[in-house]
């Protein structure tokens, strides 16, 4: 049975539009993809660090969601990822947004990620996917967020072509 699932992307260190470009092409191979603009966005956390890169994927699957977690990680080692310190500067982050309309709590996965409602880099990117989507019968598009998102569109959704 396939899944509409949501996949978060970023990056800020080397390459970062080439990188989010070859995940998608990674994730191709996982299904049917669309992608958000792409955007640049100020870090979250350790604020020494780069802009990021951001972008959101929607993906059919068949794959269940660990799964589906196993594939996403593999592909962030792929791109050279190493962990630093928390939200600290990565080649790449893969993060699990949504899996249908699920609820998943496990040692490896939570699902809906942890900080949509609060990233706009997440909603804003989820909101040009489907701007009717909701969270838990919460509408993304009505959060106040939206209303001064400190991210910047750098290219519509034809960046994965460019
Ligand atoms: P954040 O999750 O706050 O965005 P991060 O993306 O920097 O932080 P990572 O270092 O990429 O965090 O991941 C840490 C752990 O989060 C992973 O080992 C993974 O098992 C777990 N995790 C839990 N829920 C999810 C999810 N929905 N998508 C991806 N990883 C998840
Ligand atoms: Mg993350
Ligand atoms: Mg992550």
């Amino acid at each position: 049975m396939s899944v509409v699932s949501y996949i978060g992307l970023g990056s800020n260190l080397g390459d970062s539009q080439e990188i989010l470009k070859e995940a998608i092409e990674k994730l191709q191979s996982l299904g049917q993809v669309r992608v958000s603009k792409l955007y640049q966005s100020p870090p979250m956390g350790p604020q020494d660090q780069p802009n990021y890169f951001n972008a959101v994927a929607e993906l059919v699957t068949e794959l269940e969601p660990l799964a589906l977690l196993d594939e996403l990680q593999r592909f962030e080692n792929e791109s050279g990822r190493v962990r630093l310190r928390r939200w600290g500067e990565r080649t790449l982050d893969l993060d699990l947004l949504l899996y249908g309309q699920e609820n998943i709590q496990n040692e490896r996965l939570t699902v809906p990620h942890v900080g949509i409602l609060e990233r706009d880099f997440v909603v804003i990117p989820l909101l040009d996917l489907d701007p009717t989507i909701q969270i838990a019968g919460q509408s993304l598009a009505n959060l106040e967020l939206t209303q001064h998102a400190t991210l910047t569109a750098l290219a519509d959704e034809s960046w994965i072509n460019e």
